[in-house]
């Protein structure tokens, strides 16, 4: 195993970090109230009836792209009244504090990751590669990439079986592993919205993230997503799955970890 921490030597081309042009990240509709805005890193859109949440917010430099998108939904930036944030990993926060201060929106977040959100520190040391070369590779090559980002304050801290009043038909579920103070979604609508965070990704089918804090963590995490119903999954990382999202869950074998040393 080796740190995220540890700071990998590994030269990058600016290209991995850099979104697509902007025709990628037009705003698609998903459902009558549901929107993606798709990137490296997802954002989602809801429309609720305490206005427009934000959930994530993409790496650092994403804000201006967020509030093009909430324009081109006839809205205004005060419109967005919530910004709820999975993790605290700076793919999902970096854009958080530009788009709080654009907006005036409520910021959300678990109470474990809240103070590294509040600090602008993104990653905890000592994250584990998932199995596999292209996740060895990966992890090398994002280790600390992007290791700071402005910090955001959090207004309204969220935990396990919360039910957000601007959504009181969505359900937290504290999901650590990936990260101590992640948080999935499950939406009571659509058949059952589940927004998983980086519990897995869909990369060709549902695959573990790059690297977790805690491997064992992350795989009871992700067998506790496996006990609600869902038709619809929003993956962060990768193409949303719009139909047979439960059937496509139970079907996957996750990779396993070896163990420490084997
Ligand atoms: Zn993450
Ligand atoms: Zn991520």
């Amino acid at each position: 195993m080796f740190g995220w921490g540890n700071g990998s030597k590994v030269p990058v081309p600016n290209v991995w970090f850099r979104e697509k042009g902007s025709n990628s990240m037009a705003l698609k509709q998903l459902a009558d109230d549901l929107y993606i805005l798709p990137g490296l890193v997802n954002v989602y859109i809801l429309k609720t009836d305490a206005g427009l949440v934000v959930l994530d917010t993409g790496f650092p430099g994403r804000a201006s792209k967020i509030l093009d998108a909430v324009r081109s939904l006839g809205k205004a930036p005060d419109d967005v009244r919530h910004i709820v944030l999975t993790h605290c990993h700076p793919d999902h926060i970096g854009s958080a504090a530009a788009l709080k201060r654009e907006t005036g929106a409520i910021v959300w977040a678990h109470p474990l990751d809240a103070p590294m959100m509040e600090a602008g520190t993104t990653m905890r040391d000592g994250m584990c590669p998932s199995p596999g070369w292209r996740n060895l590779i990966l992890s090398k090559i994002l280790a600390g990439k992007v290791a700071t980002v402005e910090p955001v304050k959090v207004d309204r801290l969220i935990e396990d079986g919360d039910r957000p009043d601007f959504a009181p038909d969505m359900t937290a579920i504290h999901i650590p592993g990936h990260c101590n103070g992640q948080l999935a979604f499950h939406w009571a609508r659509h058949g059952g919205v589940l927004f998983p965070a980086d519990a897995f990704a869909n990369r060709r089918g549902l695959k573990l993230p790059v690297a977790t804090e805690d491997p064992q963590l992350a795989l009871a995490s992700i067998a506790k997503l496996g006990t609600f119903d869902f038709d619809k999954i929003c993956v962060m990382h990768g193409s949303p799955v719009m139909q047979g999202g439960a059937a496509m869950f139970r079907q996957t074998q996750f990779d396993t970890f070896k163990k420490k040393g084997s």
